[in-house]
């Protein structure tokens, strides 16, 4: 075991460090939910006040602190009194544990954690587009790729990551090509090639290892995903799963780093 992380050696800040992520990684979620929710309805993603579902109420500040003011106003609009889905919440409280996770995994504050976090601020915005539309806006994946420009030049590793980046993409891009054409071919209709973009953009991320676990975990989320999708009877949306993959394989290379294998 290697516990010479900064984290570790300096347990208070460390501690700090963690409850803080988790308090961003709520604020993120709820910033994130709300413009997968406007592009999925074609509404301007940077302008504009949130407003209540029900009454169309504008909400004011205090009515937007994530979970805080869901618990606070337990979970109705302080103008009309319905109902809010607990929908926001849970993904609040699930990217809060999942940057306050990923920062306690890694240990140290790097590009690397940074990369993961932006990731995982991304995956869950067009998770949720996906999910609701059936398509994988773009400007998402652009905004993917502007992550690893930024962040590939600070990393110690920069040639080998760049180059397994690229092969991972690459090979995983090739046989979802081939595995697309053949199912286009066999259903007779032209399928969407969002989730083959995305998979070849979340590659870049990941060396070999960290592709061939995305790859298995994805797969089994893939089928999970698909057989609800089935029952109630929607269209399959494949970034939740591949998303889900791409997250544990990150979560496993610090466990991986950490138990020195
Ligand atoms: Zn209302």
């Amino acid at each position: 075991m290697n516990f010479s992380y900064p984290l570790f050696t300096m347990p208070f800040i460390g501690i700090y460090l963690i409850v803080m992520a988790f308090l961003f990684g709520a604020i993120f979620a709820s910033f994130i939910t709300c413009t997968a929710w406007r592009v999925v309805r074609g509404e301007d993603w940077m302008l504009g006040h949130s407003h209540c579902d029900t009454c169309g109420h504008e909400l004011s500040t205090a009515d937007l602190f994530p979970i805080f003011s869901y618990l606070a106003l337990k979970g109705k609009c302080r103008y009309c009194g319905s109902k809010v889905p607990p929908r926001d919440l849970i993904f609040e409280i699930i990217l809060g544990l999942l940057f306050a996770g990923t920062l306690a995994l890694h240990g140290q504050v790097d590009a690397v954690v940074v990369a993961a976090l932006a990731l995982e601020v991304l995956l869950l915005g067009l998770s949720l587009a996906d999910w609701d539309s059936g398509v994988i806006p773009n400007g998402f994946l652009a905004a993917i790729l502007v992550v690893w420009i930024l962040t590939v030049g600070f990393r110690d590793d920069i040639q080998r990551y760049a180059l397994e980046g690229i092969a991972a993409s690459a090979a995983v891009g090739l046989v979802l090509v081939i595995a697309f054409v053949i199912a286009g071919k066999v259903k007779g209709e032209k399928l969407n090639y969002g989730p083959v973009k995305l998979a070849m953009c979340l590659m870049l991320f990941l060396g070999i290892r960290g592709a061939c676990i995305a790859v298995a975990v994805g797969l089994v989320a893939g089928i999970i995903f698909a057989a609800a999708c089935k029952s109630k009877k929607r269209k399959i949306a494949l970034a939740p799963a591949i998303s889900i993959g791409v997250i544990v394989a990150f979560l496993a290379k610090d466990v991986i780093a950490m138990l020195g294998v």
